[in-house]
């Protein structure tokens, strides 16, 4: 076991400070990673501040962060797919059975002893587990991701959760030409969804509530941009869309969205806000619609979609700020401020 630096909420209520976490030494099957930039999720947000308490409550201290790349500094006897020198990635997902239906399936996310990155129960040290706030992780080498050369480093640390977490669910609903996509909040998730959707060749309409965001959606590769607050705006779109992607964090009206779908057209949420949403039946009702969920993704699908992100050189906007800023990017967050996510320097930790 050793110490490393890092960066922790207290309570719900404290805002980040600087603090010292133990990790354990690596052993046969672990990848020990110096942390270079890791990116800042709605979710830390969510978890630091007990939001999820109802389903996940936060264990405290809380060190939030699951958007991390870095350098390899040290690897168990039995590691063969890293060596120290690599640039390695790490995102959601530390550990899992290997064993369940789920983990066979390459859907470690969803296996009943998947590990989390931070604020998950850490079978090695015990406690919880501690993420990417920090200068380094140890991490087994199965849940250790290879970041494509070509791409820029504090671009590529939110792929791990803001990619995975659109690309999964596109893919899955078979997002692709001749179908028109809608992404709603256009925030760390949704900048990541509309690139995607872009690449996949969907008709891509972006649903904001900032109307100083419609240049960059644009730019971002919608082909349309509608004001969500704007009822007429909507209504033009009533019963059009293939597919919808919610990436909003705070409460909004569903139903709205699950009304611009065609027949058998489907809303999947990834935003997880904290309040439950009441669904009209009959929104739902005509025309056969779903709506459905989906979380982050599976190792083998997150290093697809890094590969894919490497060929089409798809990285995240990103606002690289040092450490000591977290907590006004969390102020930034919540007032849906952000270009498009915030990546910790995590040279900046070394000055605490
Ligand atoms: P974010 O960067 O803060 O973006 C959220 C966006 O939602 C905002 O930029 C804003 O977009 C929109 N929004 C915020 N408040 C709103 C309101 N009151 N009404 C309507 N729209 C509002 O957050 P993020 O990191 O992308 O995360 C989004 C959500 O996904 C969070 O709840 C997070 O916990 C969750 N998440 C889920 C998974 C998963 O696996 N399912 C993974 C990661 C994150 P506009 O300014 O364009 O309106
Ligand atoms: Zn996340």
């Amino acid at each position: 076991m050793y110490k490393t630096k890092a960066y922790s909420a207290a309570s719900a209520t404290s805002p980040l400070a600087s603090d010292k976490i133990n990790r354990r030494d690596p052993s046969e099957r672990d990848v020990q990673i110096e942390i270079l930039f890791c990116g800042v999720c709605h979710s830390d947000l969510h978890q630091a501040r007990n939001e999820w308490q109802s389903a996940i409550p936060t264990t405290y201290p809380c060190v939030p962060g699951h958007e991390i790349v870095g350098r390899v500094t040290k690897i168990g006897s039995a590691v063969t797919k890293y060596k120290p020198g690599d640039l390695a990635a790490v995102g959601c997902l530390v550990d899992s059975d290997g064993t369940c239906p789920q983990c066979k399936l390459d859907h470690e996310q969803f296996c009943p002893n998947a590990t989390f990155t931070y604020n998950a129960p850490d079978k090695h040290l015990g406690g919880v587990t501690y993420g990417g706030y920090s200068d380094s992780i140890v991490v087994n080498e199965r849940f250790v991701l290879r970041v494509p050369a070509n791409l820029d480093l504090a671009g590529a640390a939110p792929l791990l959760c803001a990619g995975i977490t659109t690309y999964s669910p596109m893919r899955h609903w078979g997002v692709g030409k001749g179908k028109k996509v809608g992404v709603v909040g256009l925030g760390g998730l949704g900048h990541m969804g509309v690139k995607f959707a872009h690449a996949f060749g969907a008709h891509t309409v972006v649903f904001t509530t900032s109307p100083n965001k419609k240049e960059d959606a644009l730019r971002l590769g919608a082909d349309e941009v509608v004001i969500s607050r704007n009822a007429d705006e909507m209504r033009k779109h009533a019963g059009s869309f293939d597919f919808i992607l919610d990436a909003v964090s705070a409460h909004h009206d569903i139903n709205a969205y699950i009304n611009l779908l065609r027949p058998d057209g489907t809303v999947t949420l990834v935003g997880a806000p904290e309040q439950p949403m009441p669904v009209s039946a009959f929104s739902l009702l005509m025309g056969r619609r779903s709506l459905s969920g989906s979380l982050i993704g599976g190792i083998a699908e997150t290093q697809e979609m890094l590969d894919f992100c490497g060929q089409h050189n798809i990285t995240s906007d990103v606002e690289v700020i040092p450490i000591q800023k977290i907590n006004e990017a969390y102020d930034r967050l919540l007032k849906s401020d952000v270009k498009y996510r915030f990546c910790i320097d995590m040279a900046s930790l070394k000055a605490e």
